[in-house]
């Protein structure tokens, strides 16, 4: 982790909402109440602001996060709606629902934010201190439970900086998170189906649609690896080979790299595309996926992946190429 800075609590209040504005436009990092737990938020554009989202969390592994946006509109511009997620929406926005939807093809958030998939998770929340900061800042915001990985969601300020205090930048405080429950989560890429149970009781949603049965039970932390039920992925899988820890190259292949130092028969690369050439996890985080994306359709049958190291974000990148690596 590189750790330690000072965080600094704000009543919630025009100075607050106005600062924390600020530190989400410089990618910093942003813990503020919403109508189920206290969010930790970041630009959801800015791909470098979701990594210190990962860090300051501790997560082991890159799972996709909530993007947070004031009305249906914005959503719309990040998703594609079927007429169910319609219905959904209009009972239910503002509130505690989230809809897991197939991404829009402009749709303007960092690909680590997804984690890579096809679908993003998305959530108009009712809260005023959230809806002010979303607002004074204009843009979507990822804020998964401002929690370190594998701890219980915080529902207050306090809470927060128990668990993240000298990880993040600004918590602001707008007392407790009246539900104190995660948000309920459906996807709706093909028929609806409950992926998390959470603050919006199963009963109400099967009022406005039908959900497909048996779906839906998740590692109760929440932080866990991602169900896919039906059709839905739960992680992202290129279809070339990746061959990890590659010291050298072979003809044909293309390349992961990291850092500065080359490896043997580099020059022979279908495509080179390095994570950080400065050796920097935030930045090899946030170039991850678009990057593998990006080899994966360049031709080569095979993807050679230099060596990460394991420190701080290392951690989940490694774990997300052991998965890509993974024979299917
Ligand atoms: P949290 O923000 O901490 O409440 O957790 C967010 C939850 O949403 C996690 O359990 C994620 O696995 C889930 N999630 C986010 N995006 C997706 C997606 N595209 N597909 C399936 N689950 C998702
Ligand atoms: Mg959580």
């Amino acid at each position: 982790m590189t750790g330690e800075c000072p965080t600094q609590v704000m009543p919630a209040g025009d100075l607050a909402i106005a600062a924390a504005a600020r530190v989400l436009g410089e990618g910093g990092l942003v813990a503020f109440p919403t109508e189920t737990v206290y969010g930790l938020g970041a630009d959801a554009g800015n791909g470098e602001a979701v990594a210190r989202i990962y860090e300051a969390k501790g997560r082991p592994s890159f799972n996709p996060l909530i993007t947070h946006v004031l009305d249906a509109a914005a959503a719309r511009r990040l998703a594609r709606f079927d007429p169910a997620a319609e219905r959904l929406v209009s009972t239910f926005w503002p509130g505690p629902l989230t809809l897991v939807l197939p991404k829009a093809p402009n749709c303007a958030v960092a690909e680590l934010a997804t984690a890579g998939l096809d679908t993003i998770a998305v959530r108009v929340p009712s809260h005023g201190v959230a809806r002010a900061i979303m607002a004074a800042f204009g843009g979507p915001i990822v804020a998964p439970s401002a929690n370190r990985s594998g701890h219980v969601s915080p529902t207050t300020a306090a809470h927060v900086l128990g668990d993240l205090g000298g990880r993040i930048d600004l918590i602001v405080d707008g007392g407790p998170a009246p539900m104190g429950l995660e948000s309920t989560i459906i996807a709706c890429v093909d028929a609806p189906v409950l992926l998390r149970p959470g603050a919006l009781a199963r009963a109400r949603i099967e009022q406005v649609v039908t959900l497909k049965a048996g779906a839906g039970v998740r590692a109760s932390d929440n932080e866990g690896a991602v169900i896919a039920p039906g059709g839905l992925a739960s992680h992202y899988a290129p279809r070339a080979r990746l061959r990890l820890d590659a010291t050298s190259l072979y003809s044909g292949e293309a390349l992961l790299a990291f850092g500065r130092e080359g490896i043997a028969g580099a020059d022979r690369a279908v495509l080179t595309l390095n994570l950080s050439t400065r050796g920097d996890l935030i930045e090899a985080a946030a170039n991850f996926f678009s990057h593998l994306r990006t080899l994966d359709t360049c031709g080569a049958a095979t993807i050679a992946v230099m060596p990460i190291p394991h420190a701080g974000l290392g951690e989940a990148i490694n774990d997300r190429l052991e998965r890509a690596a993974a024979p299917r």
